[in-house]
Parts: structure tokens; sequence; C-alpha cells
């Protein structure tokens, strides 16, 4: 599962394979995750925003 970051020159926002996960309401952890990621998103760092996306997808498990 390897992602195609390694080029700048393609449009941005194109690059997201499957829609980010939803946080869950009311808890702390996708709170600071989501909040994370929309910090991420603002300074157009795309792999920072994939990793919380991952991290999102795979803390919901636990709810
Ligand atoms: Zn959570």
């Amino acid at each position: 599962m390897s992602m195609e970051w390694t080029t700048m020159s393609g449009p941005v926002g194109l690059g997201l394979p499957l829609r980010p996960p939803r946080p869950v309401e009311g808890c702390d952890v996708c709170a600071a995750l989501a909040k994370q990621r929309a910090a991420a998103r603002e300074r157009g760092d795309l792999s920072a925003v994939s990793d919380c996306n991952v991290e999102i997808g795979a803390h919901g498990k636990g709810h």
C-alpha cells in the first residue's frame, strides 16, 4: 500500500484514495487526531493528513 506522494507536480487534493474516517464524537483521541489533521491540511502537509487518517481509522476499532 504505497502512496504516490513522491512528486509535487500533480494537483493537490486528489491523492486521497479513501474518504477520511470520521472522528467519533465524544472521544478525546479522535478529537485530538482530527484537530491535528485539520492543522496538517491547512499547512498542506498531505502525508501528515494521511497519517492522521490512518490513526483515526485504526483507533476507531476501539470504540
Ligand atoms: Zn476515538
